[in-house]
């Protein structure tokens, strides 16, 4: 079994800054233990969940914006044993990783020597967290080198847009995933340059056609619009099921996909849109 949590289900700079959804990324364990953008309240909602810093085995980075860096830092430190053992791995953008384009380094010095290897990530590239290859994709979005990733897991292929907006050699990069999860930013009917909407969100759904879509990085107006809307707007455009994330939730992918909405209760099983979200 593979999981996904939720640490954070919000994102861009005003959800983020008030908060309305918590921002601390997704924790993947698939075997390796992966951290992907860890924002703000990453630490705190492990600590809720009982998730031990210290049994991460990588960070990941998808670019420099603080809603997907703010608690990289503490992170490491826990992976590193409080910095005393040099282990995981640290994967960045080249902007998180070196700054750049305006943008100083999201992890400091002492924060990459501590780890055990620091990768960077650059759209086209392939590497491996404990046996699982994790292959890196394009977007296009505000931090030029920002990059997406496709997980090759013992369950199939999750796929992670990172923050962008629709382009064709994205959709083409995350061909073949089981699960799709999309940084959707903006509700119907307000398309902003370089994230995405709901109406985009629904066209790269419908051309890449997975088993599931998971909605994430959702932003203050969208919130606020209602995010059952855009899931059932996508999912009626795309024909596959889709399915707004919620703060600590668990997606179990196995030879079908559960979702829990905390730990411990309220399980749901392959059960429609309908059901999981009235
Ligand atoms: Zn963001
Ligand atoms: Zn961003």
């Amino acid at each position: 079994m593979t999981s996904l949590t939720f640490l954070g289900t919000g994102g861009g700079r005003f959800a983020t800054i008030y908060q309305i959804r918590a921002t601390g990324g997704i924790y993947i364990n698939d075997g390796a233990r992966v951290h992907l953008d860890p924002g703000p309240t990453a630490l705190m909602n492990m600590r809720r969940l009982a998730l031990d810093p210290a049994k991460t085995d990588a960070v990941l980075i998808s670019h420099c914006h603080p809603d997907h860096y703010a608690d990289a830092e503490m992170i490491i430190e826990g992976m590193t044993k409080g910095g005393f053992k040099h282990s995981g791995v640290l994967v960045g953008s080249v902007s998180a990783l070196d700054g750049g384009n305006g943008f100083s380094p999201a992890v400091s010095a002492y924060h990459q020597s501590i780890t055990s290897s620091v990768v960077r990530a650059e759209a086209g590239g392939r590497f491996e967290v404990k046996g699982m290859k994790i292959d890196v994709t394009p977007t296009s979005h505000s931090d030029p080198t920002g990059v997406g990733f496709k997980f090759h897991t013992t369950n199939g292929i999750i796929s992670y847009v990172g923050d962008t907006e629709l382009h064709r050699s994205i959709m083409t990069a995350h061909e073949g995933c089981r699960v799709l999860i999309l940084n959707l930013t903006r509700p119907l009917g307000s398309r902003v340059p370089k994230h995405l909407c709901t109406e985009d969100a629904a066209e790269m759904a419908r051309a890449i056609r997975p088993e599931m879509v998971l909605l994430t990085h959702l932003g203050m107006k969208l919130v606020h619009e209602g995010v059952r809307r855009q899931a059932e707007h996508i999912e009626k455009v795309s024909g596959s099921r889709t399915l707004a994330a919620e703060d600590l939730m668990t997606v179990q992918v196995g030879r079908t996909i559960r979702t829990s909405r905390s730990k411990g209760r309220d399980i749901i099983e392959g059960r429609g849109l309908a059901d999981l979200d009235r």
